[in-house]
C-alpha cells in the first residue's frame, strides 16, 4: 500500500473539499511571508554525541559496541580491560560536562532570586538541580573507584564472594562491584531492614 506523502513544501493547506455552502472567499491574502532561507546548507555539521542524560547509563551504553570475547580468551585480559576503561573514561567525561553544566544552573538560580509567585515552582527546580549535582558526583567517584579497581585487578569480581562479575553485567553496569546474585541478596536484605 502505498502512502502519499503531503508534500513539505505546500504553503497552502490543501483544500480539496469544498463545502457547496460555503461562500467564495475574498481574494486570499497570504497569512505567512514566504520563507526565505538565508542560512546556506554548508557541510553537516559533526555528528554531535547526544547523550540526553549521562546519569543514566542505560542510553549512555547503546553508544558502544559490545566485547565479543573468544572462548579461549581470559576474563579481564588486557583488551578487556581497556574497553572497560574507554568505557568508564567516555562516561566519567560526559558526566564531567553534565556536572559542569549543573553547576551553572545552580548559580544562576542562586543568583536570580525569583519573585514570590514562581518562587515554590523554583524552589523545586534548584532542590531538583541539587539533587542531580549530588547523583553525578556519586557516579563520579563510583566511575574512579572502578578504574583504580581496573589498575588493581580486582575489576569485574564481586566483592562479596569473588566470582566473576561477567562482562555482560558490566557492561549494562560498569561500576557493578557484585555479582548480581549478592546484589540481590543485599536488596532483599536492605529492603527488610529499612522497608
Ligand atoms: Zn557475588
Amino acid at each position: 500500500m502505498a502512502i502519499k506523502k503531503k508534500p513539505k513544501s505546500a504553503t497552502k493547506k490543501a483544500s480539496v473539499k469544498i463545502k457547496p455552502s460555503a461562500k467564495p472567499k475574498a481574494k486570499k491574502q497570504p497569512a505567512k511571508k514566504p520563507q526565505t532561507k538565508k542560512k546556506p546548507t554548508k557541510k553537516k555539521a559533526l555528528k554531535p554525541q547526544v547523550i540526553s542524560n549521562p546519569s543514566d547509563f542505560e542510553s549512555f551504553a547503546k553508544t558502544f559496541i559490545p566485547y565479543r570475547p573468544n572462548k579461549t580468551e581470559k576474563y579481564m585480559n588486557k583488551s578487556q580491560k581497556k574497553h572497560f576503561i574507554s568505557i568508564l573514561n567516555a562516561w566519567k567525561e560526559a558526566l564531567d560536562s553534565e556536572q559542569e553544566k549543573t553547576e551553572q544552573l545552580i548559580q544562576q538560580d542562586q543568583s536570580n532570586f525569583p519573585d514570590s509567585l514562581d518562587r515554590a515552582a523554583k524552589e523545586e527546580e534548584f532542590m531538583l538541580e541539587l539533587r542531580k549535582r549530588e547523583r553525578e558526583r556519586k557516579l563520579i567517584s563510583k566511575i574512579e573507584m572502578s578504574m583504580k579497581d581496573i589498575d588493581d585487578d580486582l575489576y569485574g569480581y564481586c566483592e562479596t564472594c569473588g566470582v566473576e562479575i561477567g562482562i555482560k553485567r558490566l557492561e549494562a553496569r560498569p561500576t557493578a562491584t557484585q555479582c548480581i546474585d549478592c546484589k540481590t541478596v543485599d536488596e532483599i536484605k536492605e529492603k527488610q531492614q529499612f522497608g
